[in-house]
């Protein structure tokens, strides 16, 4: 028997609609790329979205047709979000990091019929142009008085787009769904696959992060993502912060310690979310000045494994730490590690071997690990596999690439990650390496994860990385690369002697490069396929 209760799709445009009504005075603060300070309210924002959709509509735009975007983080790309999707588009965000060739190819591939840039990108679609779709609009995100200079015929300017347009509008019903975002990983191997997420899986998603980080998701919180609008659509802020009733604050493209500092302090930020590596520099110019910004409490960390070290400075400067794991196709929150309140009071050091695990699962991702065989392992906090996931905010298979979907999924349907972890009993996940980055030295598998823990704890490394270098006799060996902090020398016997402290000798490197910077993929995450490059091409 089925139950008795309407159905209303999920739909992302009555996130900003029901903002409006009930969180008209929640803020946009951005930092622009005219090079001022911009505030908004999510009352004035659902008018600006209502205009840009009649604007997108005046420009043809149809249900399904993609739009890209090519923008920092700002209160203008918050409006194409819901513009774009609310009309039944699709909204396809692209890395400005990604190489030409790469950035050509998925716009060829996605197919997009516009695309909104910042003024610092202009140059960028300048070059590429030629290769690009001969009907590509191009839209520039200001004003006409800040509209650059450009060899592009017929390119418009954003802010004319919405201008003389109704500010209020009936957004159309359709299926829950129906597409509403594109965005592709840098695969790395073969072209970037994209993930296209739906209106139900992007608003499901919103609702599990409210409820799994309600400290931080409340009306009167602060939240500034760092991690950008671009990577996995900030990691679905701008969906929950107006869904809870809590302001976001863009930085802009200054990601610098000290621009965030400074931002973090005018703003009174309480949370901020990123990858590890920004999290470094803000915590060297924390460090220089001695203090935190003012009101600052919280830090979300992921994209790649949080280092103990950076895990231990913000906490013991009484910021909150939470590690999250998740993956573009995954929405992507998988897992959290806010501590439940009987672990809040263990002793610094226990608090920190806890959250230097990736936490509990969110709501609506079920997770299991299986041997190489496809047998699940226990969850037990010993046994290490596989992590395979499921749920309604998983991909079930990539944008218009059936090729590269079959070999993700297993028999039941479950997406395998990639990753190889471990779960407890009480359900901590603790991600052990991505399965290419494990290291097989002897038949015995060394996490590279756990040797990078140990060296980000000697005082004199500003960054590390270990990867697998080819051996003839043990198959492989680690091979451990040291970025110094300025005006450190670390030494090898150090970092060797603090290894032997903690791991078996085998597990040891036998051989460590130091270099003045570590190469990051376009996620600001470190490339280890690079170094594997730079090491076989003998420049490492
Ligand atoms: P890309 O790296 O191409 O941007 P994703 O952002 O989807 O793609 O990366 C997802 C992967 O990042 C995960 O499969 C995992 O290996 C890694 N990752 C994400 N968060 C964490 C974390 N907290 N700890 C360890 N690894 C993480």
């Amino acid at each position: 028997m089925k139950g008795m209760m309407m159905h209303r799709p999920l739909k992302i445009a009555d996130i900003i609609t029901f903002a409006a009504e009930n969180y008209p005075l929640g803020e946009l603060v951005s930092v622009r790329t005219e090079g001022d300070i911009h505030k908004t309210t999510y009352r004035e924002t659902a008018r600006r979205t209502a205009q840009l959709a009649h604007g997108l509509k005046s420009l043809g735009v149809a249900q399904g047709d993609r739009i890209a975007t090519l923008a920092w983080n700002g209160y203008r790309h918050f409006e194409l979000y819901y513009a774009i999707s609310g009309i039944g588009a699709v909204c396809h965000t692209i890395n400005p990091r990604l190489s030409a060739e790469q950035m050509i190819y998925i716009i060829n591939h996605a197919q997009d019929r516009i695309i909104f840039c910042d003024t610092t990108f202009v140059p960028i679609i300048e070059k590429l142009r030629d290769q690009l779709p001969n009907d590509l609009r191009v839209v520039i995100m200001t004003d006409r008085q800040h509209m650059p200079q450009t060899s592009m015929e017929d390119v418009l300017c954003y802010e004319e787009l919405l201008e003389g347009q109704p500010q209020d509008i009936d957004w159309p019903d359709f299926d829950e769904n129906e597409a509403a975002g594109l965005c592709y990983t840098s695969g790395t191997t073969g072209n970037p696959k994209g993930t296209l997420f739906s209106h139900r899986s992007t608003v499901l998603h919103a609702f599990m992060l409210c409820v799994t980080i309600p400290k931080v998701l409340q009306e009167g919180g602060r939240i500034l993502p760092v991690v950008p609008l671009f990577h996995v659509n900030a990691w679905g802020l701008p969906y929950a912060a107006p869904l809870s009733g809590a302001s976001l604050v863009f930085p802009g493209g200054a990601l610098d310690g000290k621009s965030l500092f400074d931002l973090l302090d005018r703003e009174k930020v309480y949370s901020a979310w990123g990858v590890p590596t920004v999290w470094l520099g803000l915590m060297n110019e924390i460090t220089q000045r001695g203090n935190l910004p003012d009101g600052f409490g919280d830090v979300v960390i992921g994209g790649s494994a949080a280092p103990r070290a950076l895990i231990e400075a913000f906490e013991t400067k009484g910021v909150n730490v939470c590690h999250a794991w998740g993956m573009t196709e995954m929405s992507p929150v998988g897992t959290q590690c806010n501590l439940p309140p009987d672990m809040a009071d263990l002793p610094l050091e226990k608090r920190i071997d806890r959250k230097q695990s990736q936490g509990r699962g969110v709501f609506g991702v079920d997770m299991k690990i299986v041997d190489d065989a496809g047998n699940r392992l226990p969850h037990d906090g010993k046994s290490q596999g596989h992590l395979y996931v499921r749920g309604n905010t998983i991909t079930s298979g990539y944008f218009e690439d059936p090729e590269a979907s079959k070999p993700v999924f297993d028999q039941d349907g479950w997406f395998c990650t990639g990753d190889i972890a471990k779960i407890d009993p009480q359900g901590f996940l603790q991600i052990t390496d991505r399965s290419k980055d494990l290291i097989k030295s002897g038949g015995e598998w060394i996490s590279s994860l756990d040797l990078e823990n140990i060296v980000m704890s000697h005082p004199g490394v500003a960054n590390c990385a270990v990867i697998a270098v080819p051996d003839s006799k043990w198959d492989e060996r680690p091979l451990l690369i040291v970025v110094p902090r300025e005006d450190a020398q670390p030494q090898e016997d150090e970092l060797r002697g603090l290894l032997m402290a903690k791991l078996a000798k085998w597990q040891v490197p036998d051989e460590i490069v130091f270099v003045d910077q570590l190469p990051l993929t376009a996620t600001g995450k470190v490339s280890k396929l690079t170094l594997r490059k730079q090491r076989a091409e003998g420049n490492l």
